[in-house]
């Protein structure tokens, strides 16, 4: 059965903080402010993974106020969810996400981003479409307050 999931998130910006998105470290001079790592594409195609699969969301498995999670990698909850697709029978037919963020310029990291969250979601990079976009100087994004990513996933379910 083929099932469908949305994922949206937001972060702010900081000073003091890495920029991280997919997995890949980006050099800018602030960073997105979380209780993880704070990777905003990451959490948003974890989110549409978990919602095809009518799971929940990240905020049930990794609570930000569980300090086991504190700083924690986001691409280890992309591991984590690889897992529970694997013994549920799931499989992935593709994702595909959208940053909106005026700053900094991604299109050059965006193949990096594509083969890591794939690694570590098992799948092949060509599974995984990540596309960048400003707001036109309009909104949170537009006035570089914070970073927002929306994601799709369709994923083959066995029928419960
Ligand atoms: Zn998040």
């Amino acid at each position: 059965m083929n099932r469908v999931g949305i994922g949206v998130d937001v972060h702010q910006f900081a000073a003091g903080r890495k920029l991280i998105l997919g997995g890949v470290e980006l050099s800018h001079d602030r960073g997105l402010v979380g209780h993880s790592d704070a990777d905003v594409l990451a959490h948003a195609v974890a989110d549409a993974l978990l919602g095809a699969a009518a799971l929940g969301d990240i905020g049930k498995f990794y609570p930000d106020t569980d300090m086991k999670w504190k700083d924690l990698d986001s691409m280890v909850i992309l591991d984590d969810i690889a897992e529970r697709f694997g013994r549920l029978q799931a499989r992935i037919n593709n994702i595909d996400a959208t940053v909106i963020a005026q700053e900094p310029k991604l299109a050059p990291q965006i193949p990096a981003m594509q083969r890591v969250m794939a690694g570590h979601l098992k799948i092949e990079p060509a599974q995984l479409g990540v596309k960048a976009t400003t707001s036109e100087w309009l909104g949170f994004t537009g006035r570089k307050e914070g970073i927002l990513a929306v994601a799709v996933a369709s994923v083959e379910l066995e029928p419960c």
